[in-house]
């Protein structure tokens, strides 16, 4: 049988296993994607085990999108110019590394606006900011600002992909299109955290969250009221993990099926 999972820590959070392991169920694919909740002291050692494991693929999140890429033969440009890997493949005794959470963001925005044109805001400096950044800038976005609490994060970030930044109070002048919720703040809080005061969001505006538990954050609740168009988080969690599935398999993911698995664990 082969292996796949999330490394991770912690890693009992992720939808990752109940969405693939769905998935090799209905394409009766001999395979079972596991929870590798690893310390970061232990990672060498869970790296070296990886081929003993007859691990085939990996999911790659918190601590370790950075810190995965010393350990990989491999990572494609994507991956690089994000500087962060997500998913990782074990090939012809090689590790490969890519980075399809900016397909995610693409897709997940794509389902509700246009990107081309748009003026867009990221909230957040981190991995998961620059593969937002990536794929904004792909699909053509006009103007781009990287917001975030810590002014040289932003600042860093930015000029990475040739935008502009600021801090959460620079929001105001800026009336965007689309805001990409990409903070960790109000992770696993039912209470939230609001970043951007309800005043400055208006109906006309698209705001997407990368945060999925809980599902209707603070943002999303304050969008929601004003009569923005929303995004949930396990949007982007799930059309990072259809590319994922392909990746791995080379079998076209079986959609809807892991969209009911994910549905189902958030209900
Ligand atoms: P990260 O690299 O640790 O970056 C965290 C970001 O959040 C930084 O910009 C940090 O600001 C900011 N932040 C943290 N606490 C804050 C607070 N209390 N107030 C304001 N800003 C705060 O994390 P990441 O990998 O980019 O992930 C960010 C979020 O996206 C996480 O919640 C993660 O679970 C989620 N995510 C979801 C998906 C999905 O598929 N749905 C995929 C990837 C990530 P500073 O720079 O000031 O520290």
């Amino acid at each position: 049988m082969d292996i796949y999972g999330i490394l991770a820590h912690p890693a009992k959070q992720s939808l990752s296993p109940a969405m693939h392991n769905a998935a090799f169920k209905e394409l009766k694919i001999n395979a079972e994607y596991k929870y590798f909740d690893v310390k970061p002291e232990s990672l060498t050692a869970f790296i070296k085990k990886l081929y003993k494991l007859n691990i085939k693929g990996l999911s790659v999140s918190k601590p370790y999108k950075e810190a995965i890429i010393k350990y990989l033969d491999r990572i494609d440009g994507i991956a690089k110019k994000i500087g962060a890997v997500n998913t990782v493949k074990l090939f012809k005794g090689k590790l490969i590394g890519t980075n399809f959470d900016w397909i995610g963001v693409q897709n997940s925005l794509l389902e509700k606006t246009g990107i081309h044109g748009r003026t867009v805001v990221i909230l957040g400096a981190g991995g998961a900011a620059a593969a937002a950044l990536y794929a904004v800038k792909k699909n053509k976005a006009k103007n781009i600002f990287v917001l975030n609490r810590t002014i040289s994060h932003a600042k860093e970030l930015a000029e990475k992909f040739n935008c502009k930044y600021g801090k959460f109070k620079d929001f105001k002048d800026i009336h965007p299109d689309i805001i990409i919720q990409a903070t960790s703040a109000g992770m696993n809080n039912s209470r939230g955290v609001q970043i951007i005061p309800k005043a400055f969001l208006k109906p006309n505006m698209v705001v997407m969250e990368m945060i999925y538990t809980p599902r209707m954050t603070r943002i999303l609740k304050d969008a929601k009221v004003i009569g923005a168009k929303i995004i949930t988080g396990e949007r982007m969690l799930l059309h990072q993990g259809f590319a994922a599935f392909e990746f791995w398999t080379g079998k076209k993911a079986p959609v809807e099926i892991m969209e009911k698995a994910v549905n189902k664990r958030l209900a």
